[in-house]
């Protein structure tokens, strides 16, 4: 009995998860991220620059969640999916300087996932992409756009108070938020970010 309400919360959650989520040709997917350029000049700068200078990166995937989701995740064979819904009727807690802090985020699984080939802890992993983009979007700042940096920073915060202990994300935000890493993030944009 159990066995046949879980085959049919699986059909449920799994027909719904792929009639909401359409995938797109790639180059439609390009296509769509040098048009909303204008709007997310940073995004697509690093975006550009990322994928030509980053060898984890194998690829680039898009789709479409009009449901929102997320907008991006990334993947154990290196490919970073990017959702074009967000760069098409971006929600409004979303713009460049959080976007570009979220495609440093993907980036950062990417490398956690080639240095930790045997090792499938989420929350250390989120933790390391979280990490990972302080690190990237600190040397915007050090080349004189602290933007990023501080953006990437006030989100953290934001969702490390969250209730939510399921989510790695949040439980990988509580153990950094008060930590020495990002303390030295705080009081590098309090001394150079004005
Ligand atoms: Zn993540």
């Amino acid at each position: 009995m159990k066995t046949a309400i879980k085959i049919v919360l699986f059909f449920i959650f799994y027909t719904n998860a792929s009639f909401s989520q359409l995938i797109i040709d790639k180059k439609e997917g390009f296509a769509i991220m040098r048009k909303s350029s204008y709007k997310f000049p940073k995004f697509f700068r690093e975006f550009q620059y990322i994928n030509k200078t980053e060898s984890r990166i194998k690829g680039f995937n898009f789709f479409r969640d009009n449901n929102a989701g997320s907008p991006a995740k990334a993947s154990k064979d290196g490919i970073i999916h990017l959702n074009v819904s967000f760069f098409e009727n971006t929600p409004v807690d979303y713009e460049d300087n959080r976007l570009v802090v979220v495609l440093y985020h993907e980036l950062g699984h990417l490398y956690y996932f080639t240095n930790n080939t045997n090792d499938n802890n989420r929350e250390d992993n989120e933790k390391f992409a979280f990490e990972f983009s302080l690190k990237r979007t600190k040397n915007l700042a050090l080349f004189g756009d602290c933007q990023p940096l501080k953006t990437g920073l006030k989100y953290m915060q934001q969702r490390s108070l969250s209730n939510d202990l399921q989510d790695q994300h949040v439980r990988a935000l509580k153990r950094m938020m008060n930590g020495p890493i990002v303390k030295s993030y705080l009081s590098f944009v309090e001394q150079n970010c004005h």
